[in-house]
């Protein structure tokens, strides 16, 4: 796969320029469902994303413009569709509703169908989210502990990643003798909790609960109902939420997953659980996390290019 992007500049004519084709535009915004074309580069998204905070390496709105420029088969071969963690945040920001997100995951579905990418590195790559996921968790439970993570090192994320002892925490059972905190009640009656029957749709859409273990939507919402407060506060899986509102959105019983975690964390904030420099904490971490995510995609993209140095990349 060569990075096509990082070596050309968009212009109107001239070899080895980037040439716009505006008669891709309209067959791409149909079949993506991005609703690409209402996008005015205002750049908010770029000042959203997570990845783009923490590295500087992916920009949701160059991907749009890009697609709006027709430059489809170079958006194929852009490493940076492989960097996005499906937050959603782009396009909850955006204030034309547009959804990078939707062209992202259409855009990785297309450069597989034209094998830009091998089937090889896209399971290498799925296996790499499930680690990513196992990282974070591992990092938020330093943070609570009243630690960080200022480097990443080989030897510390294989020892995490073969470490399958996780707190009790994980495992559901009931809160024998106590009584249902009046706290989680609130809970249930703004987020609907009493109305789930454990169907676990929630789980199956949430895309970081791939891992039962660390993170389960509907295992949450099992566990504010049967008031398990000090468990729930105290679980570094309230922090791993990425708010991308699935959960909420696929919930039959109008259960609101996504706001129940986020009312979960700031009730973890008010009632002492976590401390209030924690989320400082835990955003110097993920800045560390999520740039190892990005050169293990890089190593498994370009190998060769990664290990001399990494790639250069170029503004469009
Ligand atoms: S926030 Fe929306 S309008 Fe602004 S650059 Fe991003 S996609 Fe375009
Ligand atoms: S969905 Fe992807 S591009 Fe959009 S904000 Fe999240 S990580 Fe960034
Ligand atoms: S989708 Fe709704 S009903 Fe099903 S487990 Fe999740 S919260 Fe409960
Ligand atoms: S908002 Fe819901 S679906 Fe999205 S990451 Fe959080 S729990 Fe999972």
């Amino acid at each position: 796969m060569e990075n096509v992007v990082t070596r050309k500049r968009i212009c109107s004519k001239g070899d080895g320029l980037l040439i716009p084709r505006m008669e891709n535009r309209e067959a791409m915004d149909e079949t993506s469902s991005a609703g690409m074309q209402a996008c005015w580069t205002c750049g908010s998204c770029d000042f959203e994303c997570p990845v783009n905070i923490y590295t500087h390496a992916l920009r949701p709105q160059k991907i749009v413009r890009m697609a709006n420029l027709g430059l489809w088969d170079e958006l194929l071969q852009l490493p940076e569709i492989w960097y996005c963690i499906g937050c959603r945040r782009c396009g909850h920001i955006c204030p034309n509703v547009v959804k990078p997100w939707a062209l992202i995951e259409y855009a990785r579905r297309a450069a597989i169908f034209k094998k830009y990418v091998s089937w090889e590195s896209v399971q290498h790559m799925q296996r790499l989210w499930m680690h990513f996921q196992k990282i974070r968790w591992h990092a938020v439970a330093v943070c609570i502990e009243g630690g960080e993570i200022e480097t990443l090192l080989d030897g510390q994320v294989e020892e995490w990643l073969n470490q399958e002892d996780y707190r009790s925490d994980a495992v559901i059972r009931q809160g024998v003798g106590q009584p249902y905190p009046d706290t989680l009640k609130l809970l249930n009656k703004s987020c609907s909790t009493t109305h789930c029957y454990t169907c676990s749709e929630c789980s199956s859409v949430c895309p970081i609960s791939g891992n039962k273990r660390l993170f389960d939507p509907s295992g949450i919402v099992r566990m504010v109902n049967l008031g398990m407060v000090t468990e729930l506060l105290n679980t570094p899986a309230i922090w791993l939420c990425l708010g991308c509102r699935r959960c909420s959105d696929c919930c039959c019983q109008g259960v609101d997953g996504a706001n129940l975690i986020q009312d979960l964390r700031d009730l973890a904030l008010s009632s002492g659980a976590v401390d209030f420099e924690l989320k400082i904490r835990m955003e110097n971490s993920f800045r560390v996390v999520c740039q190892y995510f990005l050169r293990e995609i890089n190593l498994i993209l370009f190998p060769s290019v990664e290990r001399a140095g990494g790639l250069q990349r170029q503004s469009v």
